[in-house]
């Protein structure tokens, strides 16, 4: 570690603590401590936070307070996670609908942050959380890049869109906090035209970061340019992934123009959810302490292990804004199998990503369009080896939904290939989550452009009608 690294950690983080009101030097010191834990004291832990937080929300949140005086709950009915089905879900629309209801008046509103969802994944969603809760999510990271190798004063080089892209007002206090004590240097990826990539390789040259960070198809646009320029980057610990499904291939990329190790990380600050991919690389543990997730199907009736459904959190941290058994819009699985790393914290699978501009089936279930690319793997597991071999053997793709929601899955080939053997998994992925729509595999010579002359992958005319 470097004298900046020491400096950072103990003196620099918590003097930005006490001058921003934040408390990640506290925190990150605790979820150190219980990174190892054994399953049953964490279930004990978050067991213990649910109840204090179930008497909060019942004491001092209109809307909880309402809602569960109408089901007849009191508050001692919810004593651990198991009880949690006693509740409905709650869903961003009931969050608009009852919006001023859901601030704890217990909470000083001076610690609250305002935040929102991104704006790219549809409608916003406006919320808050207390200083508490976003220090307990940057401590949560801090703890997974530690371990790593990447340490805090190491320099982090992040190019992403607009909520991990620097603002306009460089000397805001959240940008001199985020350059000095994190040593983030945010770069815009919505600028991927030559001139703007040259740009940013000269500051990435400049800077000499020790860390990659950013949306994997991002990275993956800046990575092939690089290699273009013959460049070939070195003294990187580390490329961050956030925000959408990794694809393989992008992996592979990122690993080899950056000659350093990808690590995968979810997360959702509406629903206070962080995971991150150990050294095994097979999954996302979840950072439990801060959140009790649930895999649930629509209505909110739990899924068993492996089974992909809706990611359900309780948020166990924030007080001012709860978030009690919060459908965050995302779907993913809970894997069946214990992690070998040594934590006994569960995994995620894949997480089939951001709910953005929404695909409907036939039933009125949302598909999001990130989740379209890993249905084409049997099994839907993309770490499979197997797979990612049969996987590399496509070009590109698109998948069309039409106006009656049939399905059209075009795949374009490397080398000629005129078929892909895992033609019948794909189509069978696709039936299994469109029931009722028909399903066709065609390979074709070229992907068609949309009608704007831009590339994407998946193109519906399909409006669902709720009935
Ligand atoms: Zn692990």
């Amino acid at each position: 570690m470097s004298l900046y690294n020491v400096l950072d950690r103990h003196v620099l983080l918590p003097l930005g603590d006490l001058f921003y009101g934040s408390e990640i030097t506290r925190q990150w010191r605790k979820l150190r401590c219980s990174e190892f834990r054994p399953y049953q004291e964490i279930l004990e832990f978050q067991n213990e936070k649910l109840r204090k937080l179930i008497k909060h929300c019942y004491v001092s949140v209109p809307y909880y307070h309402k809602l569960f005086d109408s089901l007849g709950i009191r508050p001692d009915d919810i004593q651990n996670k198991e009880d949690l089905c006693k509740l409905p879900v709650l869903t961003k629309q009931i969050i608009r609908d009852n919006y001023s209801d859901m601030f704890s008046t217990a909470v000083n509103p001076k610690r609250f942050r305002k935040s929102s969802t991104g704006g790219s994944t549809g409608t916003p969603l406006q919320f808050c959380m207390d200083s508490h809760e976003w220090s307990f999510q940057r401590a949560s990271s801090l703890r997974a890049w530690e371990s790593y190798g990447l340490h805090l004063g190491d320099k982090i080089f992040s190019f992403g869109g607009n909520s991990i892209a620097q603002k306009k007002d460089a000397l805001s206090l959240k940008n001199i906090y985020d350059r000095v004590i994190m040593r983030n240097y945010k770069f815009n990826s919505s600028e991927v035209d030559e001139n703007s990539l040259m740009c940013h390789l000269e500051s990435f040259k400049r800077i000499k970061p020790s860390a990659v960070r950013g949306y994997g198809s991002s990275l993956a646009i800046f990575a092939r340019f690089i290699k273009g320029t013959g460049y070939k980057p070195s003294g990187i610990k580390v490329v961050l992934t956030t925000g959408e499904v990794l694809m393989p291939n992008y992996r592979k990329e990122l690993e080899d123009v950056f000659a350093a190790p990808v690590f995968d990380a979810y997360g959702a600050g509406d629903g206070g959810i962080v995971s991150h991919e150990c050294d095994c690389h097979n999954g996302l543990h979840i950072t439990e302490e801060l959140c009790i997730i649930e895999i649930t199907d629509k209505e909110g009736k739990n899924l068993p292990d492996g089974e992909m459904g809706f990611v359900t959190s309780t948020d166990l941290e924030n007080y001012a804004f709860p978030f009690i058994r919060y459908h965050v819009g995302d779907m993913s699985y809970i894997k069946k199998e214990a992690c070998t790393c040594g934590r006994h914290t569960r995994q995620f699978g894949e997480v089939m990503g951001r709910a953005g501009k929404l695909l409907y089936n036939k039933q009125g279930v949302p598909l999001s369009p990130t989740m379209l690319p890993i249905m084409l793997y049997p099994n839907l597991d993309y770490h499979s080896i197997e797979n990612q071999i049969e996987y590399n053997k496509i070009d590109r793709f698109q998948i069309r939904q039409d106006k009656q929601g049939d399905i059209h899955i075009l795949l374009k080939m490397k080398d000629g290939l005129s078929d892909i053997p895992i033609r019948d998994s794909i189509i069978e992925n696709y039936q299994k989550h469109f029931v009722g729509s028909k399903v066709e595999l065609t390979i074709v010579d070229e992907i068609p452009l949309l009608a704007s002359g831009k590339e994407d992958y998946c193109v519906s005319e399909y409006k669902y009608i709720h009935s």
